[in-house]
């Protein structure tokens, strides 16, 4: 049994090193993708975690296979496609660490994932559910997506899910916000960034924005994330904020995964329904969060820029609010 498992995309990520004696730009080979980040962040908790995905049968597939393994993640869910290649994704950083994506894709071997080679042992018998939406981009990985939540669901297992939305992604945004809103459908925790809310909603507010989505969906909590601010959040009619940790920051890539990774360890160390959860607890739950998704902005990359039990507590205690 898992505590956590997560299903989705999982792709290379070429990140930008600088330039080389020719004067051409360097990209290095990282290991990407926001769902397997989530349970990678887990693991380096101590969670024992599995991850569901679709990979090439070629060189990049097998290294992505190691890096699974490596992060302690079972890839017991992790099937080698010889219909497509590993999908790759060429990042860009701006001045400000922000980043762009530009995705070498359609198909990749993520999208073929179909729903008769989920592995149906991991979804009966763990404790956490984690998907996203790039899974959601089109089928046979749509229907592959939706019927693993189901599944996961009916066995008690809590659902979270991060829309993730890269409009570069989708055909087009109707498709898009139908294919998020299935998941919203679905889902007891959802972590959610200010502006997907505002896309989902078309509301600037996001106060009134997180309650019309809360009306909309039976979502239990909803976490929306405001980066260097910090989290909001809202459950039963508790709205409110939790302010981040003031950190160095060199690369956001990985913070919003980190955040929600450490976030799942606190649901699962507190052991009880969100449903008898006190506004106390939420907001140290929160503050564990924040102090990871802070770390995680202070090193390059995703993965590696994951923290441990020690880190984030060392983090905490310096009060650097
Ligand atoms: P992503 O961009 O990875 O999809 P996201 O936009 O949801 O994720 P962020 O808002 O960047 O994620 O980060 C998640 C959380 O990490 C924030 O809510 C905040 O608590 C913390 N965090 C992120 N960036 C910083 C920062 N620069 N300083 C302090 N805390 C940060």
């Amino acid at each position: 049994n898992y505590d956590a498992v997560a299903l989705g995309e999982y792709l290379i990520d070429f990140t930008p090193q600088g330039l080389s004696d020719a004067g051409q730009p360097v990209f290095e080979r990282n290991p990407g993708g926001a769902p397997v980040n989530v349970v990678a962040a887990m693991a380096k908790l101590g969670m024992k975690t599995g991850f569901i995905g679709k990979v090439g049968n070629d060189p990049f597939g097998r290294y992505l296979r190691q890096a699974l393994l490596q992060q302690g993640v079972s890839d017991s869910g992790l099937v080698a496609s010889d219909e497509a290649h590993t999908t790759m994704a060429f990042i860009h950083l701006d001045s400000h660490g922000e980043r762009s994506f530009h995705f070498s894709r359609k198909p990749g071997a993520d999208q073929l994932l179909r729903e008769d080679e989920v592995n149906l042992a991991m979804l009966e018998g763990t404790r956490v559910f984690h998907f996203g939406s790039i899974s959601m981009t089109a089928d046979p990985s749509y229907t592959a997506t939706i019927k693993s939540v189901q599944k996961a669901k009916e066995k008690g297992a809590l659902i979270s899910y991060d829309p993730n939305w890269r409009p570069s992604l989708w055909e087009d945004e109707q498709h898009a916000r139908e294919a998020i809103q299935a998941g919203l459908n679905l889902a007891d925790l959802v972590k959610i960034s200010q502006e997907e809310v505002i896309f989902l909603t078309g509301q600037g507010d996001i106060e009134i924005a997180s309650k019309q989505l809360m009306e909309r969906y039976s979502i239990q909590l909803l976490l929306v994330t405001a980066g260097s601010i910090g989290s909001f959040y809202r459950m039963n009619d508790w709205w409110g904020k939790v302010d981040s940790y003031s950190v160095h920051t060199v690369d956001t890539t990985g913070a919003g995964d980190g955040f929600l990774g450490a976030f799942l360890y606190q649901v699962l160390m507190l052991g009880k329904p969100l449903q008898v959860w006190s506004e106390d607890e939420l907001c140290s739950a929160l503050r564990f969060a924040n102090a990871a998704g802070a770390l995680a902005t202070t090193r390059k990359g995703a993965i590696p820029s994951l923290g441990t039990i020690e880190e984030i507590g060392a983090l905490m205690r310096s009060g650097n609010v």
